[in-house]
């Protein structure tokens, strides 16, 4: 997706351009979930076996990736923006990210999104 690109989607209170802050990458306590999908993509982008991405980059758990430096994630590049070093392959919660249905039960969870993330504009502004 572009800087520029506003993106909207049904039902939900805000549209979301993406500013690169990183801030969704790097949410206290956060993190990201993968499925057995994502791990072959990631695997296959880094030229890696998804065992060997298993063991280096998903916890134990089998289910969500390993903290970074600070508690980002591991996948959070260093730079003037922040970038995903797996842009192209990265989780489908990733990509799916602020339009995620939780959003639209949990008050808690919008409330953070929306002071998490300088894209996320709510529709009433
Ligand atoms: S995988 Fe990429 S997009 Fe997803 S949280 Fe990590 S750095 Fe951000």
């Amino acid at each position: 997706m572009s800087d520029a690109e506003v993106v909207r989607r049904e039902g939900f209170p805000f549209v979301f351009s993406c500013k690169r802050s990183g801030n969704c990458c790097a949410i206290p306590g956060g993190f990201v979930r993968v499925t057995p999908a994502d791990v072959a993509g990631i695997a296959a982008h880094l030229g890696m076996s998804e065992a060997a991405v298993r063991s280096r980059f998903v916890q134990p758990d089998g289910v969500t990736l390993k903290d970074g430096l600070g508690g980002r994630c591991v996948f959070l590049a260093e730079g003037r923006l922040a970038a995903c070093s797996i842009y192209p392959v990265r989780p489908a919660k990733c990509r799916e990210w602020p339009f995620w249905p939780e959003v639209l039960v949990d008050a808690r969870l919008r409330e953070l999104v929306e002071r998490t993330c300088p894209g996320v504009v709510s529709n009433a502004q």
